[in-house]
């Protein structure tokens, strides 16, 4: 039997867990990655940094 979080990954629809973020000082960007726990496919995104003039 296929388990149903399988099949919600399969869809797209993944268990991201928490966001893990690179933060540099010197840049005015946040390098984020976040893993799925049921099928351990990571994602990645770069954030601007705001509020900084
Ligand atoms: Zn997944």
């Amino acid at each position: 039997m296929v388990s149903i979080g399988m099949l919600l990954c399969r869809v797209g629809i993944h268990a991201w867990g928490r966001r893990r973020g690179y933060n540099e000082y010197a840049s005015n960007v946040i390098e984020w990655e976040q893993r799925c726990e049921r099928c351990g496919k990571r994602k990645q995104w770069i954030e601007v940094k705001k509020g900084r003039r």
